[in-house]
C-alpha cells in the first residue's frame, strides 16, 4: 500500500504516519520528493491493512493499494497458473475441458444414459444437480442423496468424474463423499459458511459467479476457499443480471480475459445459464473458447422438452456432439485443443 501525503505536509504528520505503520507491524518505505512525500507500507503483519484508517489521518491525500485484496487468488504471491487435475488431465492446461450433463439428475437411467452420451462426444466430466437451488419452492428440488448415488453409478460405468452442486455447509461432507468437484452455485457465491466448508473439505471447487457480483467479489469468494489451503478452485462465468431480457442472463465475455489477468486460477464458461436458450449456447461457447476460457460447463438433456429444470437451454446429445466438433476447431485455431 502506498500513502501519498498532501503537498507541503508537515514533518509531524509524516512522523505520526510512520509510527502508525510500524505500530501495525509493517515496514516503512519513505520517498521524499521535492513536492510530495510518499510512504510505502511494506512487509507482512497479522494486523490487516485498512485503507480507510490511513486515508483519514491528518495531511494524507490518498491511499493506493498496490497488491490485490484477493492475495491468494492473485499473481502477487503465486506467479504460475494453477492447473486443476480433472479425469487424468489438467484444467487450465492446453486442452479446453468440457463438463456436460443435465441440469438436474432426474432418474438413474437418465443420468447413466446421458453420461455415456456426453463421454462419447468428448466430455471430460459429468455434471448434474442432486440438490437444486430453485427460484420457486414449488419447483423440482432434486433427488438429494439418491441423485448422488445414481451419479456415482454413472461414474463407475463411464469413468467420468462428477461435478455437482452443494447448497449448504452442512451438506458438504455428504456431497463430498460422492462428488469429485463441489459446485458452488451463483446464488451461493457469497455464502461464506459454505465457502469455508468447501475449503476445509480439500475437494476441488467450481465457484460460479454470482449474478450481481463483480469479478473482485468472485475472487474474494475464491479467497475463502483458498485460505483453507485448498488450491483447487475453478472459476465460472455464467452470465450476470442486466436490463436485457432476450437472454436469461448477460454473458460477460470480457470477464474471461479480465480474470486471466487478475488470477492464476482456471476460468470456465457456462453458456447454458448465461443465455437460457439452447440455440445461443454454441455460438457463446465458441466465443468463450476463442476468448481463452479453459473449459465449458454445458447442460445436455436426452429430451429437453421433458426436462424437470432448464430444458429450454439444454442441448440434445446430437447437438452437443456438433458443438464439441465446432468448439474443437475454435480451440485449435488458437493453439489449444478440446
Ligand atoms: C446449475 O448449474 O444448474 C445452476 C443452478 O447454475 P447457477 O448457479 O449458475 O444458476
Ligand atoms: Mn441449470
Amino acid at each position: 500500500m502506498i500513502v501519498v501525503m498532501q503537498k507541503g505536509c508537515s514533518a509531524e504528520a509524516i512522523y505520526n504516519l510512520m509510527e502508525r505503520i510500524k505500530g501495525d507491524g509493517y515496514d516503512v518505505h519513505l520517498s521524499e520528493g521535492e513536492e510530495r512525500t510518499i510512504v510505502g507500507v511494506v512487509g507482512h503483519s497479522p494486523t490487516p491493512l485498512k485503507e480507510e484508517n490511513y486515508s483519514s489521518m491528518p495531511e494524507v491525500e490518498k491511499v493506493l493499494r498496490v497488491t490485490a485484496p484477493y492475495k491468494l487468488a492473485s499473481y502477487d504471491f503465486h506467479p504460475n497458473d494453477t492447473l486443476v487435475p480433472l479425469n487424468g488431465t489438467l484444467l487450465g492446461g492446453e486442452k479446453v475441458l468440457v463438463v456436460a450433463g443435465p441440469c438436474s439428475v432426474e432418474s438413474r437411467e437418465q443420468i447413466i444414459e446421458t453420461a455415456h452420451a456426453v463421454k462419447e462426444a468428448g466430455a471430460t466430466a459429468l455434471r448434474g444437480g442432486a440438490f437444486k437451488p430453485r427460484t420457486s419452492p414449488y419447483s423440482f428440488q432434486g433427488h438429494g442423496e439418491d441423485g448422488l448415488k445414481w451419479m456415482a453409478e454413472a461414474r463407475e460405468q463411464t469413468g467420468l468424474p462428477i461435478v455437482t452442486e452443494v447448497m449448504s455447509s452442512e451438506l458438504v461432507p455428504l456431497v463430498a463423499e460422492y462428488a469429485d468437484v463441489l459446485q458452488v452455485g451463483a446464488r451461493n457465491m457469497q455464502n461464506f459458511h459454505l465457502l469455508n466448508a468447501c475449503g476445509e473439505s480439500q475437494q476441488t471447487v467450481l465457484l460460479k459467479r454470482g449474478m450481481s457480483s463483480k469479478l473482485e467479489d468472485l475472487l474474494m469468494a475464491a479467497e475463502y476457499v483458498l485460505s483453507h489451503g485448498n488450491s483447487r478452485v475453478i472459476l465460472c462465468e455464467r452470465g450476470i443480471r442486466t436490463f436485457e431480457t432476450a437472454t436469461r442472463n448477460t454473458f460477460d465475455l470480457g470477464a474471461i480475459p479480465a480474470l486471466q489477468q487478475m488470477t492464476h486460477l482456471p476460468v470456465v464458461a457456462d453458456p447454458s445459464h448465461a443465455t437460457g436458450k439452447w440455440e445461443y449456447v454454441e455460438p457463446v461457447a465458441r466465443g468463450a473458447v476463442a476468448a481463452g476460457a479453459d473449459g465449458l460447463l454445458l447442460e445436455v438433456h436426452l429430451q429437453p422438452d421433458k426436462a424437470l429444470s432448464d430444458g429450454r437451454q439444454s442441448l440434445t446429445p446430437k447437438r452437443f456432439r456438433q458443438l464439441m466438433e465446432n468448439v474443437r476447431q475454435v480451440a485449435q485455431a488458437i493453439g489449444r485443443d478440446a
